[in-house]
């Protein structure tokens, strides 16, 4: 293994999984803290998903220090904490108190850290954060109802956060490439400095920190600055060129979509599959009772599975989802929702579904924890942000694509099947 990361949310480990996968690098994420138990993959990159973002700063460190120790048992040369590019986090934590903790536990010293991942139009200048062309705290991240960014400047920020000191790595500096971006970094380590905020607004910048990382212990950002560590092991004759990275075995069985997003996306996404594929929908209104929701989905799919692919959606436009949470509570009703989802899912791998989408972030967390995935596979991308993985844990192994909400274009059901037989 090349490079161990420890992601501190579930779509965000995927993220960085699909950045390295593109660039050459085989790639597996497990799911949760890998006990003792769990066998080393033969691969070149192993991303920890952790949901460490919001939980208290304590656990989040002892969870991140435990996934650590793994990676190291598991021979890692590089490590790779990774966070949100936009920097989502409390006052008190958790990026400051976790990266902390790594440094200590690798004895380091020094980290950079650069959320910038220009492609999705985040990017940091002077230590200012940007997202989608306003500052962080001017971009609608000041509402987040978990992590308010309320403040762009990343170094204050961080300072807030960490017990050492914060130096950045000015845009002039970074323009002129690895060399200049290397010695920077030198110099605030040995001024005693534990961390450089460093500046980069487009993928070449990226690429170039990456390089001037190449001997640092540990790398800590968005997905956006791993782009440049495939090549430095690369470079060092560690990684060859050869090898298909997003190659996946075939899985014979079924195919079948689960929703539980209501973004805009997934919906336009569902309109389209109406078209060509049986669709159920499960009404949470009208019986709001997560066990007979999912029965009656299986009933409708049991003569169906193995045909098309099958679809059962909880997806609902805003009114309605409106009135069920009116009516149980917000919380109530996306636990009521995803715990049937989840259900659903499990019925259909247990009549034959081996291959299965899953659109919505809170409703992929959900449906891998039900089916008791442990680890996946990353494979080749269906649409941006969104491979299929194969899965294994308690279950028997599976194609799995998890979707975020937003993510992929208004015929991704189709497209997700017809590219496993290209
Ligand atoms: P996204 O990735 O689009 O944010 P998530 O799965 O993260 O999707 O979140 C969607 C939430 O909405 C889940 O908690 C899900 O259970 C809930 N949900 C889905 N359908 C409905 C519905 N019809 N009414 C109320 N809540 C719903």
């Amino acid at each position: 293994m090349l490079l161990g990361a420890i992601a501190d949310d579930f779509t965000g480990a995927t993220d960085l999984c699909s950045m390295l996968v593109r660039g050459g690098m085989r790639t597996v994420q497990l799911i949760g803290v890998p006990g003792p138990d769990v066998p080393v993959p033969d691969v070149d990159a192993v991303v920890v998903a952790l949901k460490s973002r919001t939980i208290p700063a304590g656990q989040a460190v002892e969870e991140s220090l435990a996934a650590l120790k793994w990676l190291q048992a598991a021979g890692a040369r590089q490590y790779f904490f990774k966070y949100c590019s936009t920097f989502d986090s409390t006052e008190r934590g958790n990026i400051g108190p976790v990266a902390d903790a790594l440094v200590n536990a690798l004895d380091c010293g020094f980290a950079l850290a650069c959320p910038a991942f220009p492609t999705n139009a985040r990017t940091v200048y002077l230590g200012y954060l940007f997202a989608g062309g306003s500052l962080l705290n001017e971009s609608g991240m000041e509402n987040h109802p978990l992590t308010p960014m309320t403040d762009a400047n990343l170094v204050r920020v961080l300072s807030r956060q960490t017990e050492g000191t914060v130096g950045l790595v000015p845009f002039v500096t970074v323009n002129q490439g690895a060399q200049a971006i290397r010695d920077a970094m030198t110099q605030l380590k040995e001024r005693g400095r534990r961390y450089a905020i460093v500046d980069a607004i487009t993928d070449e910048h990226l690429i170039a920190i990456g390089e001037a990382a190449a001997n640092h212990a540990m790398i800590t950002g968005g997905s956006g600055v791993a782009m440049g560590l495939p090549a430095n092991f690369r470079r060092q004759g560690l990684l060859s060129d050869a090898a298909d990275p997003g190659a996946l075995p075939m899985v014979a069985g079924a195919s079948a979509v689960v929703a539980g997003s209501c973004s805009r996306a997934t919906l336009a996404q569902l309109g389209f599959a109406r078209n060509h594929l049986p669709v159920f929908e499960i009404d949470a209104l009208a019986t709001p009772d997560a066990a007979a929701l999912s029965e009656a989905a299986l009933a409708w799919a049991s003569d169906k599975i193995g045909g098309k692919p099958v679809v059962i959606a909880a997806s609902a436009p805003p009114e309605k989802v409106a009135a069920l949470q009116a009516s149980l509570g917000r919380e109530q009703a996306g636990a009521l929702v995803e715990d049937a989802v989840a259900r659903i899912a499990e019925g259909l791998v247990a009549r034959g579904v081996r291959k299965l989408v899953v659109a919505g972030g809170e409703t992929s967390g959900s449906v891998v924890g039900r089916l008791g995935v442990r680890s996946l596979r990353i494979g080749g991308e269906i649409d941006p942000g969104v491979p299929w993985t194969l899965a294994s844990g308690r279950g028997p192994d599976l194609m799995l694509a998890l979707k975020s909400g937003n993510f992929g274009a208004t015929d991704f059901f189709l497209k997700a099947f017809r590219v496993l037989e290209a």
